[in-house]
């Protein structure tokens, strides 16, 4: 994830809640899979679309504290910073030289963010190498699988052509790493558009009150034919109903017959939904503000972390050379 501060919902059900349920299939007698997960924060990512690195350290304490408190430990789960950890700049290079300019200009994502962000005429060169850095951040660490929200999967495409592309040409070093996308892989915005974001200010924060939620869900959109109570509701395209299957699944059945008889008035589904959606993050809150007032803990997550980050890295950089021929003597 980019260190962008603090972190919203469709963050959490699209990727940070998937992170955790891998990450504790180590501790489960059913899972089928057990997983080792690596926490990469993406202060290099940030810059292709923004310069200024003013905020970053705040924005990546911020960060970090969100994951702990929706559950990431760190003694199982490195966390660390792609800046420092240098193989990633390395890897970046020599991956770059197998992907064409025009396989990337053909990239969903990229062409969506440069629209909404009116990135048009001024997208930078970083900017559309996004996916080649981040097939370096997945392979240096020969990770097989990707817990990602649905606009990070053509991404995911492109690091496994990466991958082929860099085994038929220099030996087999990397496995096809495949993306995980969970239920709800692209959790709509409360403006009503396809995706919640931060940068389109349509979002509800890990880190809101109840209060800050109950405001911003009453001015969520909803289904334009139900204008008042009485009026039958359509929830299967309504946003407030995304959210209550989500968070409040054991009402579901209630509120989709409220809404469609017109007994349930829109303020109501609301309300209930925004306590619902409090409930959830109340404990993830409680666990923030413990590391909200030990940062120092925090710091030394990110120091251990990116130790042991920077070993599997410089492991897989040494096979890496050795497959290429560099600096052979
Ligand atoms: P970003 O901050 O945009 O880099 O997103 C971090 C992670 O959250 C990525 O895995 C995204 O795919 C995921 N994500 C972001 N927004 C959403 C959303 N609205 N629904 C589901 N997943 C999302």
């Amino acid at each position: 994830m980019r260190p962008t501060g603090r972190l919203h919902l469709g963050n959490y059900v699209g990727a940070l809640e998937n992170w955790v349920k891998l990450q504790e299939t180590a501790n489960s007698p059913t899972a089928t899979e057990i997983f080792e997960n690596y926490h990469l924060i993406a202060d290099y990512h940030v810059l292709t679309t923004n310069p200024n690195t003013s905020e970053i350290y705040k924005n990546t304490m911020d960060m970090v504290i969100e994951w702990l408190g929706a559950g990431i430990r760190p003694e199982a789960s490195p966390i660390f910073r792609q800046s420092q950890v240098k193989e990633h700049a390395e890897l970046f290079l020599l991956l770059s030289m197998l992907i064409t300019k025009e396989r990337l200009e053909r990239n969903p994502t990229v062409k969506e963010q440069a629209r909404d962000l009116n990135l048009e005429e001024t997208l930078v060169y970083g900017h559309l190498g996004y996916p080649v850095l981040q097939a370096a951040d997945i392979l240096l660490y020969k990770g097989e699988v990707v817990p990602v929200g649905e606009d990070q999967l053509p991404h995911v495409e492109i690091t496994r052509e990466i991958a082929r592309k860099f085994n038929s040409t220099y030996g087999p070093v990397f496995p096809e790493p495949e993306g995980r996308v969970t239920q709800f892989a692209r959790l709509p915005g409360l403006d009503g558009r396809a995706q919640m974001s931060k940068s389109l200010g349509n979002s509800i924060l890990l880190s809101d009150s109840p209060e800050e939620i109950k405001a911003k869900m009453r001015k969520a959109v909803t289904d334009p034919q139900k204008i008042r109570r009485g009026d039958p509701g359509r929830p299967d395209i309504c946003l407030v109903f995304t959210y209550h299957r989500k968070f409040n699944p054991a009402e579901e059945g209630e509120i989709r017959t409220g809404c469609e008889s017109g007994q349930l008035g829109c303020v109501d589904c609301k309300m209930r939904c925004a306590t619902r959606i409090a409930d959830f993050l109340a404990p993830i809150r409680e666990k923030r503000a413990y590391y909200e007032a030990h940062l120092d803990e925090v710091q030394d997550v990110l120091i251990d972390g990116e130790k042991r980050a920077r070993a599997e890295a410089q492991k897989t950089m040494a096979e890496v050379r050795s497959a290429m021929k560099l600096g052979e003597v």
